[in-house]
């Protein structure tokens, strides 16, 4: 059944296709936004659970530095929609924000929840439609958009299309990649999905992993390649994920392809290594090694189980000790799945877009968000980018429909 067009079609209500409707429908064009779930911005929802980190303070060129590839498109939708944008636009919803002390922006609220709630509630004001429950099947042999719906199939022929339909992480909130097929059919170049601020796979002994698991690993440094990570990372059964991983996913799971590797953990980055020793060398005749750890050194149960993973029995010798703490050997030895990644990288190249996120092989339909080739580590990267990058492609729809 075909159903009456509006001028926009935008598919997939997460927050880059929900920034663009707000930006074309202010523009008074006619918007519809269509998802497959029943409610929209799920991944929006989860990304606020542990509080929504939209963005970050830092100053703009380092900023830029975060994003694989560094594409000149993101870096100017960044430019033109940057951070600062991004607060004021949160701020004028009546949602302060505010600068964590590792210069992540979060609204004051937290939880996006609060959020998305005022942000819907403008989207309707400004007369955007929802369709929601309709499933993205492809186009018919006369050029509209074809949706599964709980009543059966629809066929819809806007004046331009948006897709904004997500990466391949977390498939059950939403977003699962399967709209890949579906573009490299027209001609669209994909790059493959890859796991990005993933956790990684370790072998565990079976009592570290029952002791362990869960708990995490406060203020490490973690090394790998040259880079090093200041921050908190968590033990899982599997083996190990958590923000000072996630900042080094891109590296670590480029290097496991071919075979293990391993991270260093610095456990004590507080203390110089030579201190570190004679604090160890000075305990107690004949004192336990757990007591060693604990007193001498300041080891929570959880880095000293770390140390014994990497070698057992540990070393006596109060440097070779030090040594070890300041560099524990952590040996991964693969990737966890698109399933539990915060994000994916892949998706479409950016050889096939033009500048204004239209997709060179199927005119009229743009494309923004996550589903787009590039990868950034957490730190509120991920989310500026689809805010910027919904806008950049709604402008450039204005553009198209103003030149016809
Ligand atoms: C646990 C978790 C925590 C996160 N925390 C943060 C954070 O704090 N800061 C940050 O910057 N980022 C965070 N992210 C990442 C961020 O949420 C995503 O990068 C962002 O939501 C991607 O936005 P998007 O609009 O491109 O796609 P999505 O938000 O994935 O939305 C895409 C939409 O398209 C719909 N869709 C897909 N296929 C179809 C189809 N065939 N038909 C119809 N609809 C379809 C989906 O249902 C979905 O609603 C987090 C992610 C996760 C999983």
């Amino acid at each position: 059944m075909t159903i009456s067009a509006p001028d926009i079609a935008i598919i997939g209500a997460g927050p880059a296709g929900l920034f663009a409707a707000e930006y074309l429908s202010s523009r008074g064009f006619s918007v519809r936004i269509f998802d497959r779930m029943p409610t929209p911005g799920r991944k929006f929802l989860m990304a606020g659970r542990g509080g929504l980190n939209l963005t970050h303070s830092e100053e703009l060129d380092a900023f830029l530095s975060r994003y694989r590839p560094s594409h000149p498109l993101i870096e100017t939708a960044i430019r033109a929609f940057p951070p600062a944008a991004l607060r004021q636009w949160c701020e004028d919803l009546g949602r302060d924000t505010f600068i964590g002390s590792s210069g992540r922006v979060f609204p004051k609220v937290m939880k996006a929840s609060p959020l998305l709630r005022v942000w819907r509630a403008r989207l309707e004001a400004q007369g955007v439609e929802l369709a929601l429950r309709h499933d993205w099947t492809g186009w018919d042999g006369l050029g509209a958009l074809t949706f599964d719906t709980p009543d059966g199939a629809v066929a819809v022929k806007p004046r331009a299309t948006l897709l904004a339909l997500g990466g391949a992480s977390w498939p059950r909130l939403g977003s699962d990649g399967g709209w890949a097929g579906l573009l490299a059919q027209r001609g669209v170049a994909i790059a493959p999905f890859q796991p990005s601020n993933s956790g990684f796979l370790a072998d565990w002994s079976a009592e570290f992993r029952s002791r362990h698991a869960g708990q995490p690993l406060k203020h490490v440094i973690l090394s790998f390649g040259g880079r090093q990570v200041t921050g908190d990372a968590m033990i899982s059964a599997y083996g190990i994920e958590g923000g000072a991983v996630y900042a080094l996913s891109a590296e670590l799971r480029d290097a496991l392809k071919s075979g293990t590797v391993t991270l260093h953990a610095d456990l004590r980055p507080g203390v110089e290594r030579a201190i570190l020793a004679s604090r160890l060398a000075s305990g107690r005749k004949g004192e336990s090694m757990a007591n060693r750890l604990r007193k001498s050194a300041g080891l929570s149960p959880v880095s000293a189980g770390l140390l014994r993973e990497a070698i057992h029995p540990l070393p006596r010798a109060a440097d070779a000790l030090a040594s070890l703490i300041k560099a524990c050997p952590i040996r991964l030895t693969g990737v966890t799945g698109l399933d539990r990644a915060i994000s994916s990288a892949g998706g479409i190249q950016f050889a096939a877009i033009d500048d204004d996120f239209m997709l060179k092989p199927v005119p009229a339909v743009f494309a923004a968000g996550e589903m787009l080739d590039w990868e950034a580590p957490t730190g509120g990267y991920l989310l500026q980018a689809c805010f910027a990058t919904g806008v950049a492609a709604a402008r450039g729809i204005e553009r198209f429909l103003s030149d016809r």
